[in-house]
């Protein structure tokens, strides 16, 4: 998935933790990729990252009955990995590695970009007319940025059974369960679900700030009633996060790590610390160098759109 915004001003992000437990509020901005319509949850002026998390789309749930709703050709990325999970549907990932991921719900699409890759994302033929799911990307610590890219895929992952539902385990550990998916820095990310007239204790990792995504259903947190596709910011220092649901079921996002502590700028598909190296990533893709070639993908690649050499002023919304 891509940042399709035509926006030509990068974005700095300051990792800004809150140190206690708090409650921070952020509904979804909508907005569209390719036709194809979606809520930003993160970056927010707001909010612009938790943990190493520093971008989360979540889109559908669509219903189709012919062409792909999402049809991402490809482009390139730096300095971040790409969490691709989905609650309905399937996806397919090619790459410049010449890598294909099938996907659909349950299985994880881990792509490391490091250096640089470029990569498509579509709705499989196959697919049964429905589409669900979430995007997310995990910026690089500074001394691994430069890693190799890779991809790799987990089509079985753990989950730490509770009582009243469950959460698997997307990347990185809960309650002593370990996702086996590659990390650069201490993260969370899992699924959780609870089954209608449930009360799920989670326990959290104090160092880490955590943030709850609803995605599915009604729930509370610790009473409070919850909306779809809102980040609930919780901060660093919580022991544990009680999820209720009524009459319905429900599924949530919940995200932490150890707050990142690097100022980073996020321009297009790229991650950097300096506009120098945003620019000559952008020249590389432009100039068909360092990220490769799609081979898989029928039909034309993503043009990068200008750079304009100062900070995006974001709306407040
Ligand atoms: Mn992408």
């Amino acid at each position: 998935m891509s940042n399709l915004s035509s926006t030509a001003e990068f974005e700095l992000c300051v990792s800004e933790p809150a140190a206690k437990p708090t409650l921070q509020v952020l509904p979804g901005r909508l907005t569209d990729l390719g036709g194809l319509p979606i809520r930003r949850i993160l970056p927010r002026s707001q909010r612009r990252t938790v943990g190493p998390w520093c971008f989360l789309d979540s889109y559908g749930p669509v219903n189709f009955s012919s062409g792909k709703p999402m049809d991402v050709p490809p482009h390139p990325h730096i300095g971040l990995q790409t969490v691709s999970w989905l609650l309905e549907g399937n996806l397919l990932h090619h790459d410049s590695l010449g890598l294909e991921g099938p996907a659909g719900p349950g299985v994880l699409n881990l792509m490391t970009a490091g250096r640089g890759i470029a990569h498509a994302e579509e709705t499989s033929t196959e697919n049964g007319g429905h589409l669900r799911g979430v995007q997310l990307w995990v910026a690089l610590p500074n001394e691994t940025r430069e890693t190799a890219p890779a991809f790799e895929q987990h089509r079985s992952l753990p989950v730490v059974e509770l009582e009243g539902g469950g959460a698997t385990l997307i990347m990185g550990q809960l309650d002593g369960v370990r996702s086996p998916a590659r990390t650069f820095s201490p993260l969370l990310a899992a699924d959780v679900s609870g089954v209608a007239y449930s009360r799920l204790t989670l326990p959290l990792n104090p160092e880490y700030e955590h943030a709850l995504v609803p995605l599915v259903g009604t729930c509370r947190l610790d009473g409070q009633p919850l909306s779809i596709d809102t980040l609930y910011y919780l901060g660093c220092g919580r022991r544990e996060l009680l999820l209720s649901c009524d009459r319905d079921p429900g599924r949530a996002l919940l995200l932490g790590g150890t707050p990142f502590g690097e100022t980073i700028l996020m321009w297009w598909n790229f991650v950097a610390r300096t506009t120098e190296e945003i620019v000559a990533a952008r020249e590389d893709w432009e100039a068909g160098r360092r990220f490769g070639v799609v081979k898989a993908y029928k039909g034309q690649r993503l043009q990068a759109p200008p750079f304009a050499d100062r900070p995006v002023p974001r709306p407040r919304s």
